[in-house]
């Protein structure tokens, strides 16, 4: 007898798959980019993770984004608490819901109304079907990368690029829906300049993440940002900031207040649940004004503005309104990042990284990417190969190499020390 200790991860894992399509609940968390069994948690407290073996992790996913607070902070977990005391759903209005809605609208200058609903994907499909009703067209335009949730017409990457129709991503999404999606580059001004120009007029929307983290971290150009804005000015398209990941993640007004930029709708979801189900979509009044029941688009939710998730989400608004917060968590997250670039120049791997507010990117390739196309060329097997080797040494990364990290106000200087010492060991297992 070899006297091997099974992981509870192996045993979960294999059950899980009897009853659950691939065994999990959203596909990335498979490990399917990785390979290997992934990590069934227990439990969560500040930076850290536990496993079912009981293995401790620094998390740098923070269950995506939400946790930016740190997991379970005290006057979050109290909140709901005392909120499911009180009744854990009405399908009624409640006063929650305005002081959430207020906080939002207070702290996003281009959100003038603002509606709840129960997650990103939910926020981007109403904003879409929201900004054709407005118009009375069509077409959206999205860019190759960018994922803005599983709502039929945005599961669509690219066809063979400019002008061409989209192909679906996802089957089951039908070539009439994919037709009405025109997909581009990201960052790429002169084919958002040709298409405003071929098809301008039939343009509902445009919807972009403004800063990218879904095809691991992408920093737009000014240039992009300012073009979009006045393109869809110009030609009466309603430009849509999906906000659901770098909304509070990136500084207190998202990447609208980074960049000067007023979208005419933004996307939330993620932190402003504090870990809940929670989305909201909302911007100009007038446009907001053509929604049930004020208007013609209808859009609904049993569970929307469910009082426990709005308990959880204006408290985390509360705790992150306090004095420098951004300043902290930006701070914490550039020294992680030095510390990647640090360890990895020591080693000689050909790596960089980079980081805006409390997210990052890591990238297996000599250059910051800027486009899809970059992120695709980067060295996968070795970030594969290095995300395994952090995983033993107790740091838990995103599972894929198209996926940004998530960094907490918890992460303090003895973690991220904690971090690098992970990172050289790492490095040094995958010579
Ligand atoms: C996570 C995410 C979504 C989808 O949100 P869900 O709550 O998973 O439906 C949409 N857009 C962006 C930019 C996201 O990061």
């Amino acid at each position: 007898m070899s006297g091997v200790v099974v992981s509870q991860n192996e045993v979960l894992f294999e059950r899980a798959q009897k009853t659950i399509p691939g065994g999990v609940n959203s596909p990335v968390r498979a490990f399917r980019s990785v390979g290997g069994t992934p990590r069934f948690f227990k439990r969560a407290n500040g930076p850290y993770v536990w496993d079912a073996d009981d293995k401790r992790y620094i998390d740098y996913i923070g269950s995506w984004g939400p946790a930016v607070l740190g997991h379970a902070h005290p006057e979050v977990i109290k909140a709901v608490q005392d909120a499911a005391v009180g009744g854990l759903s009405f399908g009624a209005p409640t006063e929650g819901e305005i002081v959430m809605a207020e906080t939002l609208c207070e702290m996003l200058p281009s959100m003038e109304q603002v509606r709840l609903v129960s997650s990103g994907t939910e926020a981007t499909m109403s904003a879409i079907r929201l900004a054709r009703g407005f118009t009375g067209r069509d077409t959206i335009v999205k860019f190759e990368g960018c994922y803005h949730g599983h709502a039929d017409s945005l599961l669509v990457k690219a066809g063979s690029g400019l002008l061409t129709f989209g192909n679906p991503t996802s089957a089951g999404v039908p070539e009439d829906f994919a037709k009405h999606t025109r997909v581009l580059d990201y960052n790429n001004v002169e084919q958002l300049h040709e298409l405003f120009k071929a098809s301008g007029s039939s343009i509902a929307c445009v919807i972009v993440e403004p800063v990218a983290g879904n095809m691991n971290l992408i920093r737009p150009s000014h240039e992009f940002l300012n073009t979009l804005r006045e393109l869809c000015t110009q030609h009466g398209a309603v430009l849509i900031f999906d906000e659901v990941m770098t909304g509070f993640r990136v500084g207190p007004q998202g990447v609208q207040g980074v960049y000067g930029i007023t979208p005419d709708l933004t996307t939330l979801g993620k932190i402003i649940g504090g870990g809940m189900p929670m989305g909201a979509f909302g911007g100009r009044k007038d446009i907001m004004a053509c929604i049930a029941p004020l208007g013609p688009v209808y859009q609904a939710g049993t569970l929307s503005g469910n009082p426990v998730a709005v308990a959880a989400g204006l408290t985390t608004m509360c705790l992150l309104k306090q004095e420098g917060f951004y300043q902290t968590l930006e701070a914490q997250t550039r020294k992680l990042v030095e510390a990647f670039n640090q360890v990895a120049y020591a080693h000689g791997e050909t790596f960089c990284a980079d980081s805006i507010g409390g997210m990052f990117g890591i990238y297996f390739s000599e250059k910051v990417p800027t486009t899809f196309a970059e992120v695709s060329a980067s060295n996968r097997d070795r970030f594969n190969k290095f995300f395994h080797a952090m995983l033993d040494a107790g740091v838990y990364l995103a599972p894929s190499a198209y996926e940004a990290g998530f960094v907490s106000v918890t992460h303090d200087d003895a973690v991220i020390e904690a971090t690098k010492v992970a990172i050289d060991r790492a490095f040094a297992a995958i010579k």
